[in-house]
């Protein structure tokens, strides 16, 4: 029989309103229940992903079959509206069977060679990395060449059993659905849109295997943002104990290691946001510079600087997390049993210097000044990451959102500058805060910053902001940029990220 498309009337409901009545999804057993128009569709295997599966077809409406090796022993495991059967009986009557075994089984499944050919077979199956690397072949395309007679469609292997059963979230709607064969690959998209989600055409069957590395990927993006701060905080870390713990303790036999789990870490922190923020800013200065200097948007950036453009978000993101952290730790510090001491011993010697009232008044100011360009930084830079998030960045017109992030994000930069400048108020430039010659930690800190800040009031300037402005609509300086590129050139030409 022909790939019959899945039927509209049969499959235009939403995925939250089940297209049966709710009574039938209830009642005892069997499909003679199911309305006979309901679309049925096999199951292959009853395991975790088959059971899921099950229960959100039976909710969107479809009747199921499931062929299992023991159908008495698995028919308890699943929804009353499925029909639990052996392998054979249950891929004789559905034209769309879901195989939901693991590679290594498929080969047990040719046995049903005969009663399969014509029909659509769904490949939900994914790889482990070992496997993933062992193969050549895809599971799908291997499937296939098991199968000749049938059409193979790879989908729903980036879904989860759990969200399966649970219904889509926001987060992972989307259904990448590939094969060689259109009017298959339409019929299991209108399926997967009937149960909620998204489908995605991601081509031919050949496109499996990108598919099937899909759910192997371990926050590829952050890989190395989160080894950029990593670096950086053990850098600063390491500063830190040589200043604050190993220099007391080698010039002034003095024992400061238990500084190292809350103080040491609580002013390694603010380095690592303050500079991370500065490298979100640092390759947009990069890139206008660029672009000035070529007189042109049109030629591509360089990769690395491609790349970094393109790691911003998740720099920033990390940059938040450690300033939270860094308020966090701050909140902590009073109720640390050393700084009771210390008050108390400073105290003491008050009172045997009779001293009654101390109060530096510049002290007193710095102190106010620098707490509060604090909060304001970690307040703008939450706000930033808010708005990162893709429900609310969907929800913002392009030109709210660069504002909030370019120009609220500079002015994070900026406070969290003034931030670090009244904490290190005059030390820069007192001897006893050099520690084995090292510079207060803050000194090193504030490099890129500056050059960012410095850099960007620069390109603000009319010469520069006219021209930038100028290229970016597309001006070119006279012989900037050849249109005509060796053809490998322009193979590998990008979009500019800017
Ligand atoms: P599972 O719980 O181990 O179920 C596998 C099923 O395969 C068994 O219940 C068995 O059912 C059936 N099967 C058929 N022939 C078999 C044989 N020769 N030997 C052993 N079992 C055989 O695995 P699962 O988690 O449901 O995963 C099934 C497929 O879905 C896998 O390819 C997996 O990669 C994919 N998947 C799973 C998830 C998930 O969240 N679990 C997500 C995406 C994709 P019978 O005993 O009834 O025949």
């Amino acid at each position: 029989m022909p790939h019959q498309p899945v039927g509209a009337t049969k499959m235009s409901g939403e995925m939250d309103k089940p297209l049966i009545s709710h009574h039938l999804m209830e009642s005892d057993s069997s499909l003679a229940e199911i309305p006979s128009q309901a679309f049925k569709v096999g199951i292959l295997g009853s395991g975790d992903f088959a059971r899921s599966l099950a229960t959100r077809l039976v909710g969107s409406g479809f009747s199921v079959v499931v062929g299992s090796r023991h159908p008495k022993r698995a028919a308890g495991l699943f929804p009353s509206g499925a029909q639990v059967t052996f392998q054979e009986e249950a891929v004789s009557s559905p034209d769309i069977i879901f195989v939901a075994v693991f590679r290594e089984h498929y080969s047990s499944l040719c046995g049903l060679s005969d009663p399969l050919a014509g029909k659509i077979l769904v490949d939900v199956s994914n790889p482990t990395e070992q496997e993933h690397f062992q193969h050549r072949k895809s599971n799908a395309e291997y499937l296939a060449s098991l199968f000749p007679t049938c059409t193979v469609v790879k989908a729903f292997n980036v879904i989860s059993a759990w969200t399966l059963q649970a219904g889509p979230r926001d987060g992972n709607r989307q259904v990448p659905i590939c094969s060689d064969q259109p009017e298959a690959k339409h019929t299991v998209s209108e399926l997967a849109h009937a149960m909620g989600f998204t489908p995605v055409d991601m081509g031919p069957l050949a496109s499996a295997r990108e598919l099937e590395a899909m759910p192997l990927r371990l926050f590829p993006s952050w890989k190395v943002p989160a080894l950029l701060a990593l670096g950086l905080f053990v850098c600063f870390f390491l500063y830190n104990f040589v200043r604050d713990v190993l220099q007391p303790y080698v010039r002034e036999d003095k024992n400061k290691f238990y500084k190292l789990p809350v103080s040491v870490v609580n002013t390694t922190l603010p380095c690592v946001a303050y500079v991370l923020l500065s490298l979100v800013y640092l390759p947009g200065v990069l890139a206008a510079a660029l672009q000035l200097r070529r007189g042109t948007k049109y030629r591509r950036f360089p990769d690395w600087l491609d790349h970094w453009l393109q790691h911003r978000k998740q720099i920033g993101l990390l940059s938040f997390f450690c300033a939270a952290l860094h308020a966090l730790y701050s909140f902590c510090l009073p109720l640390r049993r050393s700084h009771r001491y210390d008050l108390v011993n400073l105290a003491v010697k008050q009172v045997l210097a009779n001293k009654s009232h101390l109060w530096i008044e510049e002290e007193v100011w710095r102190m106010e000044i620098y707490l509060s360009l604090g909060v304001l930084a970690l307040g703008t830079l939450s706000l930033l990451a808010v708005t990162s998030l893709p429900s609310i960045a969907n929800s913002l017109s392009w030109r709210e959102f660069s504002f909030i992030q370019s120009t609220l994000g500079f002015v994070a930069l900026v406070l969290s500058t003034g931030h670090t400048l009244t904490y290190g108020w005059t030390r820069a430039f007192e001897e006893s805060f050099y520690k084995f010659y090292l510079p207060p930690t803050f000194t090193l800190t504030l490099l890129v910053p500056c050059v960012v800040i410095l850099a960007k009031g620069l390109f603000l300037l009319p010469c520069f902001s006219r021209r930038l402005a100028q290229i970016r609509r597309g001006w070119e300086r006279e012989g900037a940029f050849q249109r005509v590129l060796p053809a490998d050139c322009a193979l590998t030409e990008k979009t500019s990220h800017v």
